[in-house]
Parts: C-alpha cells; structure tokens; sequence
C-alpha cells in the first residue's frame, strides 16, 4: 500500500479542489457560532439541555448505523456506462439494447459474502457483481456473483446455507463444522463448492474477475417471443487471483485491498471494462434440456449454447460519497424493465421477494427514493411513509381516476407475454437431481492439473478442521465427482492429521 496512492491522497485532493469559505450550520442550515464547545454554565459546567447543536449532534450520531447487509455487507462501488456493441434486437425489446453505440448509465457493487462490512476484501468466498442499469424504461437490475452458479437450487435453504457459513451461535467464530456439515449434507453445493476452492476463489481485487448473471432469465423481443437468457461479463483486465498466502498476508496488512484497488484504478484514469454477453436457449430447446436448464447450480455449457456479444461496460467514476451511494444503493432482481422477465428458476424467484424486503428493512418503505436507487421518472400511487422525499405533488393517490393519473403503457404490456404452467402443487426436495457430473467435467477438463493440484490443497487445508465424520462424508461425496478426487482429499486429510500428532 502506497500513502500517495490516490485513496490515501483523497482529503488532500478535495481540500485543493474546495474553498474553505462557508460556515458550519445546524441540520435545519442555521449557522453555528462557536463550534466546538458545548454550552455550560461556567468554564466547569453543567451542560445546558437548550443547546440544540449538541443534542442534535449527537443524536445524529446514535443514528449513525443502518442494518449491514445480512450477505454482501462488505463491498466496493463505483459508476460508468455500459454501451451496446451488437444487435440482440431479435431475442429481446429491452430498450437498453435497442441500438448498437447505444449507451446507458450503470452502478455496480462488488462483494464478498459471508464476512461483515469491515471482514478483509481478500478472503475464499463468491464476489458479489450487482449491476444497476438506470434505462429510459426505469431501473434494471442484474445481480450475480463472479460464479455462473451457486451453492443451492431451492431458496428455502438459503438462511441455512448462509447460516451455515457465519457465526456459530455461541463462540460467535467461524465453524468448519457447520460449514462442512452443511455443505455434505446437501451435495448440489458441490460444484460451486469446488469453484470457490479453485484458484478463482480468491480473485486479485474486484478488476480481474468476470461477472454473471448467474440465474437464467427470459427476454422477449418486440413480437412478443421469448428466448431463456443466461448474462457473462467476461473482465477486459484479464483474470488474476491471489495465491492463498500472498491473500492472507493482505488480510492482515490492507484488508480493505479491493476497495483501494478499484478507487485507485478509477481516480488514476484506468478505468475497468468488460465485455458482456449472453447464452440463448429457445423454449423448445429449454423443453427438451437433459437438465434443468432453471438449476442455479449448473452452467450451460459453451459448446451447445455459445456466448452471443452484446456490449462493454466501463467503470469511470468513483462515488462521491460511500454511505450515500453504496451502502445505501439498493439493488433487486425484481427490478427488470419490459422485455427482460424472470424463468422458473426457484433460487431467481425467492430473490425477487427477499431483496426488496431486506431493502424496506434496511432503509425504509422509500428506498427507492433515495438519488442512487431512483430511476429517472416515477409515476405511480404510492405514497407516504418515512422519508417520502418525491410524494408525487398533487397527482391522484387513487386508480382508476378522471383527473390525469398514470395508466397502463400498451408496450410494456404487449411484451408481457402470457405463459403456460402446468404440475402438481407440491414440496419437491431436489437435493439429488445430478450434483456431479457437471462438477466432473469442471475438475477433468476445466482444470489443468496444477489447478487440480491447488483446489485439493485449498479443500483439505479447510476441511481439516471439520469433524471425522463430516470429512468422511465430504471424501464420500467428492470421490462420487472424481474417485481421484476424493482418493487425494483423503490422503491430504491423513497426511494433516499425521502431521498434528
Ligand atoms: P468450456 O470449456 O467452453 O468453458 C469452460 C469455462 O470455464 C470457461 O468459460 C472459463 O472461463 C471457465 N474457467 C476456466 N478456468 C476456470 C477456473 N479455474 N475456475 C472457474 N472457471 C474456469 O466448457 P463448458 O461450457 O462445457 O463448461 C465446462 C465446465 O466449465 C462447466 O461444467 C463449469 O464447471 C465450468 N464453467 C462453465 C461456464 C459456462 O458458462 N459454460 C462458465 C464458467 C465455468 P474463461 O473463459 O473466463 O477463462
């Protein structure tokens, strides 16, 4: 870490580019006199109750805090644009892709997931990739990982998996138990499991990694067809990680590396690209997929689905204020504009509730409000509530109305195509639907064998610390992707054991 690096240099910065000539002033914009002394009775004291500024300072200041982020709670931010570069026209009405050079102003947000706001940025953990299109048709969010999957597919599981990889209950430490015992008992984990221990599971900084949609999406063009969509942003800085000990040397000595990586990369004028593409599977193909092409915890492989271009986005602002741009940035994948709609996809459909609730939670019933998280126009009937800062003036609060009020758009709804479900209403446990053999092509083809070498090395020098029994039943599972695999794990264990006697 370099002190004249641009990050560090920052109160210098705006100290030069600022005039020192305006007065301190209470919340309500009065001019305070004397700044920095309470007011007493005598030099000694008492302080007097009718001194607002320090009443009101303070209270400011117990309110300081809002909800961290139950996941993603630690995480860089930053804004730029994001131009199309080829014609998707025929898959999707999205007026975000309506034309090629087409541009559109974005945010994103980088993360880790299970540590806390102040947990070190270089950890073994999926990074957070939220991106939020601000489009002429209202606020788009995509909100992935830099993993084009995930540990689960059923959404149920997720405030246990997310359990599972924080605190334990009473030592408030990180568990390997836990960890392992989830991860063993419910294999479909697997796959992502084995990304994450892999060399990608410690990118250097939030620059040198892809992004993906993750989920699988429809689109649906201006004749009203609909295509199944996955999104890949591939990283135009190439991608680097970090060795494991070279990350856990930056843990201790710049934890907040990603961060100072990104903001320094953007103040400097390197600004970070990517280039963004989508995989297309029609309904048919969807309808005869050898497998559920709505499984979080599988690609579609390249081969039969190739990666169709689209466009480039471009980092080249930094916020201008942390709390008021990233911790208060809201992203939702519920947030989709016409032309871009939800698949079956579970894990897709328990996110579309759960984010804006933990948004009303965290920031208040007008989140969406706030200047980052608002889309350029807004007419609707809500109204009220806490901080309701845009209350509409004096537009009608009701519908239907005589008097002008907003109605419904004919393109957004000849774009809402109807679609066909069909089955039995019931609890389906999908714990077992193939966990592996996607897994296995990952470790057989994907790696190379130094990789290979490393992703056991990461796994074992992990699960070590898990109980007999959960190691036996992480080898069992393991063997069931690669009988090497689970032979080299178990050999890894054994050796760790010998060498702790
Ligand atoms: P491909 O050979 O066409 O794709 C393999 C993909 O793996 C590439 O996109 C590559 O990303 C990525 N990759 C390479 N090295 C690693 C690594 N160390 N960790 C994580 N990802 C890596 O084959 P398929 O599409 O048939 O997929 C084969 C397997 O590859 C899958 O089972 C899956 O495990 C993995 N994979 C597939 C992806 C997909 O969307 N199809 C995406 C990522 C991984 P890059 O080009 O950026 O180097």
């Amino acid at each position: 870490m370099s002190f004249v690096d641009k990050a560090a240099n920052q109160l210098v910065d705006y100290k030069n580019n600022s005039k020192n000539d305006s007065a301190a002033t209470t919340g309500h914009g009065t001019p305070i006199g004397e700044k920095d002394a309470t007011l007493t009775v005598g030099p000694r004291g008492p302080i007097l109750l009718q001194d607002n500024n320090f009443i009101e300072e303070l209270a400011h200041f117990d309110r300081e805090r809002i909800p961290e982020r139950v996941v993603h709670a630690k995480g860089a931010g930053a804004f730029g644009y994001f131009e199309v570069t080829h014609d998707i026209t025929k898959y999707t009405a999205a007026k975000v892709f309506s034309n090629i050079g087409k541009r559109t102003p974005i945010a994103i947000r980088f993360s880790t997931v299970a540590g806390e706001s102040g947990s070190a940025d270089t950890v073994r953990d999926p990074r957070g990739f939220a991106m939020k299109f601000y489009t002429e048709d209202g606020i788009w969010d995509l909100v992935g990982n830099n993993t084009p999957i995930f540990f689960i597919r059923d959404p149920i599981l997720f405030p246990h998996f997310i359990h599972s990889q924080k605190r334990n209950p009473q030592t408030h430490l990180k568990d390997a138990n836990m960890f392992w015992d989830f991860i063993t008992l419910r294999p479909e984990t697997t796959h992502q499991t084995m990304f994450v221990f892999s060399d990608r599971g410690i990118p250097d900084g939030f620059r040198h990694m892809n992004g993906y949609g993750s989920h699988t999406f429809k689109l649906v063009n201006a004749e009203g067809k609909a295509v199944y969509c996955k999104f890949h942003h591939k990283t135009d800085q190439g991608i680097r990680n970090l060795d494991v000990q070279k990350a856990a040397q930056l843990a201790s000595t710049d934890p907040d590396y990603g961060l100072r990586d990104l903001y320094n990369a953007i103040a400097n004028g390197n600004y970070p690209s990517w280039t963004t593409y989508i995989q297309v599977m029609t309904m048919e193909q969807a309808a005869a997929c050898k497998f559920n092409p709505f499984d979080l915890t599988k690609v579609w492989p390249h081969g039969e689905y190739p990666l169709i271009p689209v466009g480039k986005f471009t980092l080249n602002r930094n916020p201008e204020n942390y709390f008021a741009e990233v911790e208060q940035i809201a992203f939702s994948p519920a947030h989709m504009i016409p032309g871009i709609e939800p698949s079956p996809d579970k894990m897709l459909l328990g996110r579309l509730f759960s984010y804006g609730d933990t948004h009303r939670h965290r920031l208040g019933a007008n989140y969406l409000q706030l200047p980052v998280n608002c889309p350029f126009k807004v007419r609707n009937y809500q109204r009220d509530g806490p901080q309701a800062i845009n209350n509409q003036g004096g537009a009608p609060n009701y519908h239907p109305n005589s008097f002008n009020g907003p109605d419904g758009d004919s393109r957004a709804k000849a774009l809402n195509v109807p679609f066909a479900v069909s089955g039995d209403a019931n609890r389906y446990d999908s714990g077992d639907e193939d966990n592996y053999s996607q897994s296995r092509v990952f470790y057989q083809k994907t790696l190379d064998q130094g990789a290979r070498d490393r992703l056991i090395a990461n796994i074992v020098g992990n699960l070590k610390d898990a109980a007999d029994f959960i190691q036996e039943r992480a080898i069992r599972n393991f063997t069931q992707v690669d009988a090497g695999l689970g032979q080299k794990i178990a050999e890894g264990l054994k050796k760790q054991k010998r060498a702790n006697l």
